[in-house]
């Protein structure tokens, strides 16, 4: 599957015949008779001969789709679209009924240009530009999270019919990316919000929180939800009656059992009764983290400096320097952004896919193709010590907060994706897209 592309066996059916054939035009890695193959004979004549490349599994976005409707039956998800904008994502979920958490105009335009509704839509960033604001209630999306009183004042001037959602603070400690320094109100201050909130005439629907993203311990959605109760209190007391909950995002996909598990025990005792309340969440992560590998081409192979001009401490350096074709300034964003650590494991070696697991390891260190020493993919890790320019090393598990974030920078082009289907739900992830591009939804 992508997931794991060691010994990947990608049909040529597999790809999707509307997109362009990538794979099929990779100059240096092409399909035969079913398996990818490294090609000897790669075009010379190719400027990006070796180019990296993802490859999408989209049956893995369906079934975390599953997993989340067995789990939670009752929590509509809202994708978070700035976790991976890709079209074919953003389909299938469209086409499962998904509703989307959209950040900004640009990503609003994404999801409207698909065919979705905008009631199918919600604006959940809590501090957004008047234009944003007035575009939003001009393309019909009207549900908008806020947690200051300038945001309420700017809403009253830009889109006074807005449906608004309070983001309240929870407690963000238990995940890798913390919200709270920059988003969310204190408990305490939701009164005061939404007096202002009634004295400007505006609609306060329901209430948000986000635990952080990449949350490792999620017993914290107990809280959180009991915070979310509190302020659905102080609602009715405003003269409110909420009806929308938003769970937010933060799921972990290896804890996502667990997640399910505290949520649906604290809705049920914070929300004994649920008539007429619409409980949502807005995972990003979750759906796609696991969906997309990256393969990568060794474009250059070095030892390290020799101490002359070496400042550091004398701490040991990996003897083996392997410069790959994509970097931090491009997929490996995640590495600076999003707090990743990324693993690489051998995919082709001279030539070919198969690899002897008795190899002996090395030590080495792995960087990107731009200028910049920051450019460092893995500082440290083993890889065998016959590997050569012109191999392919593989990373999975890099679907969230990747080629979204990626820039072109010294000149390289982002990463392209190879979508496939692969295990189950390959059938009903293809069905539902090409049952939506019949409805008129095509590229
Ligand atoms: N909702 C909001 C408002 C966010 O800012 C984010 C991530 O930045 C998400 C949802 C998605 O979070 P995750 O990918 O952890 O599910």
């Amino acid at each position: 599957t992508a997931n794991d592309l060691r010994g990947a066996t990608i049909s040529e059916e597999d790809i999707f015949p509307s997109l362009p054939p990538l794979l099929h035009g990779h100059p240096d890695v092409h399909l035969r008779n079913g398996v990818m193959k490294a090609n000897s004979s790669a075009a010379k004549h190719d400027p990006d001969a070796e180019r990296a490349f993802f490859v999408a599994d989209i049956a893995q976005v369906y079934r975390q789709h599953i997993r989340w409707q067995t789990l939670l039956p009752e929590i509509q998800p809202f994708y978070a679209v700035k976790c991976n904008p890709d079209p074919y994502v953003l389909r299938l979920l469209a086409a499962l009924g998904a509703g989307f958490d959209c950040a900004s105009n640009g990503e609003i335009s994404q999801v409207l240009d698909i065919g979705v509704d905008p009631a199918r839509i919600i604006y959940a960033n809590p501090c957004k530009a008047t234009s944003f604001v007035r575009n939003a209630g001009k393309v019909g999306v009207h549900t908008m999270t806020f947690d200051n009183a300038d945001e309420l004042h700017k809403i009253a001037r830009a889109h006074p019919g807005a449906k608004l959602v309070v983001r309240i603070l929870a407690d963000d400690s238990k995940s890798i990316c913390a919200f709270n320094i920059k988003f969310g109100a204190a408990l305490d201050t939701v009164p005061s919000l939404l007096a202002k909130a009634k004295e400007l005439n505006l609609d306060v629907v329901g209430v948000s929180f986000h635990v952080g993203s990449g949350c490792y311990d999620p017993s914290v959605y107990t809280d959180a939800v009991m915070r979310a109760k509190r302020a659905f209190e102080m609602g009715a007391e405003a003269g409110y009656q909420f009806s929308i909950l938003d769970v937010g995002g933060g799921f972990e996909d290896a804890l996502f059992e667990q997640a399910a598990t505290y949520l649906t025990e604290a809705l049920g005792t914070h929300f004994p009764d649920r008539r007429g309340i619409k409980i949502i969440a807005e995972p990003g992560r979750f759906y796609v983290s696991k969906a997309f590998s990256l393969a990568t081409n060794i474009i250059a192979r070095r030892a390290p400096l020799a101490e002359a001009f070496d400042k550091k401490d004398g701490e040991a350096r990996p003897p083996v320097m392997y410069y790959i074709n994509d970097g931090v300034y491009g997929a490996f964003n995640c590495i600076l952004f999003d707090h990743q650590v990324v693993h690489p494991y051998v995919l082709s070696m001279g030539g070919s896919f198969h690899v002897a697991s008795s190899e002996p390891l090395t030590k080495c260190s792995v960087w990107g193709p731009t200028c910049d020493s920051i450019d460092c993919v893995c500082p440290t890790t083993e890889l065998p010590s016959g590997l050569r320019v012109g191999d392919w090393l593989g990373f999975n598990n890099m679907g969230a907060y990747t080629s979204c974030a990626a820039s072109q920078f010294n000149g390289f082009d982002v990463s392209k994706v190879v979508y496939t289907t692969a295990g189950y739900g390959a059938a009903e992830a293809r069905s539902a897209l090409e049952k939506f591009a019949a409805e008129g939804h095509g590229l």
